[in-house]
């Protein structure tokens, strides 16, 4: 039986932080399936393929990382793909109530799926797609929170948005 496990998020962007857990979970299983949440009530600031295909770009030399998405409930996709482990990041105790709810929610829905924590490598612990994308957006250094190529989407995505708002 192969040890199949699932990486869930937003991504938006990919940052260091997400790059470190995803090296170190796929440690843990023989697939790990990073799988984007392609959710229609966020508005993010790429878009569901963009942030597919940047995740791809930093994963390709980690051969058992499969890059995928699911729309609806995570453990609907985790009986999908035959996963019964689902890995999340805990930075600091401010994750923590959501990711117990979540994870006992999930626990409910299907008893066969657990959910396991990492703790966050120290260095990147204060790092979320939401500080990039504000550090950003104010014109900030966000180069050393991201992957060069992840930097080049948000110059880019920055660009394009400034075109936007000239028109
Ligand atoms: P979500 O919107 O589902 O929380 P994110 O893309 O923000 O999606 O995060 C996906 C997962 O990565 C979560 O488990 C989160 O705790 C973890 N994570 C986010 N930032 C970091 C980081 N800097 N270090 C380690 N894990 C992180």
């Amino acid at each position: 039986m192969k040890k199949i496990g699932i990486y869930p998020g937003s991504f938006d962007p990919v940052t260091k932080g997400h790059i470190d857990m995803i090296e170190r979970a796929a440690k843990l299983f023989d697939v790990l399936y990073v799988a984007v949440l392609n959710n229609n009530s966020k508005s993010p600031l790429f878009s569901f393929n963009e942030r597919v295909k940047m995740l791809e770009e930093i994963t390709r030399d980690i051969p058992n990382v499969k890059v995928d998405s699911f729309e609806g409930l995570l453990v609907d996709y985790a009986d999908k793909v035959g996963a019964c482990t689902i890995v999340r990041g805990l930075r600091a105790v401010t994750d923590f109530e959501y990711e117990i709810s979540m994870a006992q929610t999930n626990r409910t829905l299907n008893g066969k799926i657990d959910t396991v924590f990492l703790t966050t490598s120290p260095e990147y612990a204060y790092l979320s797609s939401s500080t990039v994308r504000e550090v950003a957006m104010y014109g900030g250094d966000f180069r050393q929170f991201v992957p060069e190529s992840v930097a080049r989407c948000i110059d880019s995505k920055l660009k394009e948005k400034m075109e936007a708002r000239n028109e």
